[in-house]
């Protein structure tokens, strides 16, 4: 298989490839914390975060990879980073 240039892999996309299972740590999200401003949302590079019907923010598991940046970055400490359990 010829390789591009600098490119070890096809390309893909989130959507297609289901980036939840690397991961090592999971975001629990603190409904009673959370303001609903959004900002994990904007920041998370997966775009796996929505909203529930309250407009509290919901992760995909399915491709949320546990780099952790929405708990990071939350201004209300509403999101824990908790080891996951396979
Ligand atoms: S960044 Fe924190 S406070 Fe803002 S919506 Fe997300 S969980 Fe809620
Ligand atoms: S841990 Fe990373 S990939 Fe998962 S929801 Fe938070 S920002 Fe998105």
């Amino acid at each position: 298989m010829a390789l591009g240039l600098g490119c070890s892999a096809k390309p893909g996309r989130a959507k297609e490839n289901r980036t939840g299972s690397w991961r090592t740590f999971r975001p629990e999200f603190l409904h009673e914390k959370c303001t609903k401003c959004g900002l994990c949302s904007l920041v998370c590079p997966e775009g796996c975060i929505g909203e529930d019907a309250e407009g509290q923010p919901v992760p995909d598991y399915d491709y949320c990879k546990g780099c952790g940046l929405c708990a990071e970055e939350c201004p209300s400490q509403a999101i824990e980073m908790k080891k996951e359990e396979k």
